[in-house]
């Protein structure tokens, strides 16, 4: 099973309900953040074309951040 990444970090063991769309790594319901469109309107600022269906697009917080920090 894939374990959520961020929880590791902690030393806890959770399952991942998602992989972050970006760096690959496994997250958690708590840790997943859904990636609205609005961040990825325009430029993609990181290459993000892995994503083989229209599933709910996750991101971890690292990512967020960057992307945040990329985009402002
Ligand atoms: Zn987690
Ligand atoms: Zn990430």
């Amino acid at each position: 099973m894939l374990k959520c990444f961020m929880c590791d970090e902690k030393n806890k063991t959770e399952e991942a309900v998602s992989i972050c769309i970006v760096c690959g790594m496994g997250l958690c319901m708590e840790h997943a953040r859904r990636a609205d469109l609005e961040i990825w309107e325009g430029h993609y600022p990181m290459p993000v074309k892995t994503m083989e269906n229209d599933l709910p697009r996750f991101l971890c917080e690292y990512c967020i951040e960057a992307t945040y920090i990329a985009t402002d």
